[in-house]
């Protein structure tokens, strides 16, 4: 029953007023037990009896608040702290004064005060848990928003899902052109064959994560990991309903219990990231690359030549450059038309690409005239890449209807140091007039230029 609106005064006079109680009942009852009326029934007794019982009434009291008031200060201190260190974190971002460690309460009684302790330091271990999550899900969007790149984008996010995983090996797969390719990848024992792994095709047809748990001693992905995998995990990447990737993580033990829900998290974040910066990398393929042959347009393929010089006036290694020109190629549009003028330009273009090595830049340079950039050929690996394009053409028959189309192209080929140039323009400059004369010497031939 409530008397006043504060619980320890009114245990204060239910103690006091049960002491009095005592004490005005006290005599009575030893007359009752047989001690003599003049001995108990006097004003001096009763007195002595009632101030004995609102001693220990008042003692009790006193004993409830030494002992009780302490826990139940240091419970409400301990709530004060975390408030305020709350309302402060969320505008300065450091929770370090919220740290379990700093702010839990002992507990130290098995009773309702010690459950309560216990209670607020799970409450606080709640609070830091949730912040951490909190802090990572951030962490893992700013560095997905602040790239765009896709192969940076990718390695980023796999460091951040075995991080927030504790997993030791991942991938990102993801549908590129059509082909499943792995777009980054750390401790996969076999990346050529992970697009064919079961589990990344089921992942891959479905909406939901695959978690595949694997007992001691059994070993189905043993093949998957450089170590014996506890716990694989496939989760889809899915946009707009549609699955475009799979990320794999695999992990020595199984999971922790936050793993789950914070990969999935972090998948539906890089998912968005990804498609951005797919986005950006085919916009930059179609700035950089000719419509109709497929190869660099000449803005940039003269800027890839341009890093190309740089890098070999560094290195002393040698630069290769040639151009090629389809011989009277008016007179194709003129016999055949335009259309078919086309197909013999992207055929001729494919037809050298063909021919080059990775790493070799080939660009349209003007209507039907090709720059190709051999890093480290010399004159006579020119000559020979050179030769090797020009017969390979001369062989090429574009099939228009029933007539046989076919062309030649002329070459100019050099290479620097072995023809000095001041800058690139200069080297395209000499491959330039070492064409002119191949037309000049009747054309379908390949002349070297000299600085
Ligand atoms: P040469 O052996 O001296 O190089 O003779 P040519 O006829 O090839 O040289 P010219 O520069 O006189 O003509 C180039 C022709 O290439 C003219 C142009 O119509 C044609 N051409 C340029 N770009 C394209 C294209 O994209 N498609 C088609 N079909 N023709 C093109
Ligand atoms: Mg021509
Ligand atoms: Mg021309």
């Amino acid at each position: 029953m409530r008397l006043t609106r504060r619980v320890f005064d009114d245990l204060a006079i239910w103690m006091i007023g049960i002491g009095l109680i005592i004490g005005i009942l006290f005599p009575p009852m030893l007359v009752l037990f047989g001690v003599p009326r003049e001995i108990a029934i006097t004003p001096f007794f009763f007195v002595v009896c009632l101030v004995a019982g609102t001693t220990v009434g008042g003692i009790n009291i006193l004993l409830v608040r030494l002992v009780v008031m302490p826990r139940l200060d240091a419970l409400v201190d301990g709530m004060r702290l975390v408030q305020s260190v709350l309302e402060e974190a969320a505008f300065t971002g450091d929770w370090s004064a919220c740290d379990p460690e700093r702010c839990e309460l002992p507990v130290d009684s098995d009773d309702v005060i010690g459950e309560s302790a216990a209670a607020f330091n799970h409450l606080i271990a709640a609070l830091k848990f949730s912040h951490d999550i909190e802090d990572s899900v951030s962490d893992f969007s700013k560095a997905m928003t602040s790239q765009l790149e896709l192969k940076p984008l990718c390695d980023g996010a796999l460091r951040g899902f075995l991080t927030a995983t504790n997993a030791s090996a991942g991938a990102i797969l993801a549908d590129v052109g059509g082909e499943l390719s792995v777009l980054s990848s750390l401790g996969i024992a076999d990346t050529a064959r992970l697009p064919e792994n079961d589990h990344v095709l089921l992942a891959l047809h479905s909406t939901e994560p695959i978690y595949v748990e694997l007992p001691e001693g059994l070993s189905i992905q043993g093949g998957l990991v450089e170590f014996q995998p506890r716990e694989v995990a496939f989760l889809p990447l899915v946009v707009r309903a549609a699955t475009v990737g799979v990320i794999v993580l695999a992990g020595p033990t199984a999971f922790e219990k936050k793993s789950r829900p914070l990969s999935q998290i972090f998948a539906r974040t890089f998912v968005m990231a990804l498609a951005n910066a797919m986005t950006h990398e085919d916009l930059q393929r179609v700035a950089a690359l000719d419509a109709l042959t497929g190869c660099y347009n000449r803005r940039f393929g003269s800027l890839r030549l341009s890093e190309e010089f740089s890098r070999t006036e560094r290195s002393g290694v040698p630069l290769g450059i040639l151009m090629f020109d389809i011989d009277h190629f008016k007179q194709v549009n003129d016999t055949y038309g335009h259309l078919v003028g086309d197909r013999v330009l992207a055929s001729v273009s494919a037809t050298a690409k063909r021919l080059l090595r990775e790493g070799d830049v080939m660009m349209r340079y003007g209507g039907e005239e090709f720059l190709v950039v051999l890093p480290s050929a010399t004159v006579a690996a020119a000559r020979e890449v050179s030769e090797r394009i020009r017969l390979a053409v001369e062989e090429l028959v574009v099939q228009d209807r029933d007539q046989a189309v076919k062309c030649t192209v002329s070459v100019g080929y050099t290479s620097y140091p072995e023809a000095q140039s001041e800058d690139e323009t200069g080297l395209v400059k000499i491959v330039d007039e070492a064409l002119y004369r191949a037309k000049d010497s009747g054309r379908n031939c390949s002349v070297e230029g000299r600085g």
